[in-house]
């Protein structure tokens, strides 16, 4: 699919951000590039649609770009998964390790259905704890995870194995 090449120069990588011996991968450089965002859309539209996903739950803050299109364009409602204390209303949350401390990730009550079928979406997979929580705290509601989807996986830190039997679809694989 030649859209990936396109998809994957598009992304800037920044060296020592944000923090020595980081390669930060910029996605916003591929939001100034109108094709390339919207084949990063289509390629997953084409990969949901059809699926049975009522749910699609972004995570902050860069799942809050893909994720809206992709719940748009399949039918779906979009459900935001937020850093501590930005929900205003009754939250449920879930806590991950980060490589130092923890943080933690909150959705609001009743945004989800039990027996709802969800696809989580993030810009990238680096360890997955991010990802794990995601699909944490949306198995406690009894939602069940279809997959997880993100545009860029790092593969060297082996996030995917944490998933256990979770699928994941990238786009983008990056060392
Ligand atoms: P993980 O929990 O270790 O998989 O880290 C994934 C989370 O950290 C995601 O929410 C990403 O947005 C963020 N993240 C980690 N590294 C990068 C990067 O290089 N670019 C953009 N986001 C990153």
């Amino acid at each position: 699919d030649d859209r990936i090449a396109r998809i994957s120069s598009a992304i800037r990588v920044i060296p020592d951000f944000p923090k020595p011996g980081i390669m930060f991968q910029d996605i916003t450089t591929l939001l100034l590039d109108p094709k390339a965002f919207k084949d990063t859309i289509d390629l997953f539209v084409e990969r949901y649609k059809g699926k049975d996903i009522s749910v699609v739950a972004g995570i902050e803050a860069r799942g809050f770009i893909f994720g809206p299109p992709i719940a748009l364009a399949i039918g779906a409602k979009f459900v935001p998964m937020r850093k501590p204390k930005k929900l205003p209303g009754e939250v449920i949350s879930e806590e991950y390790s980060l490589e130092y401390g923890t943080d933690k990730m909150e959705m609001h009550v009743g945004a989800v259905q039990a027996g709802e079928r969800a696809l989580v979406i993030d810009d990238l997979i680096a360890t997955g704890g991010t990802l794990c929580a995601a699909i944490r705290l949306l198995e406690r509601v009894g939602v069940h995870v279809v997959e997880c989807a993100c545009v860029i996986e790092l593969a060297d830190l082996k996030g995917r194995e944490r998933l256990g039997d979770k699928q994941l679809f990238v786009l983008v694989s990056s060392l």
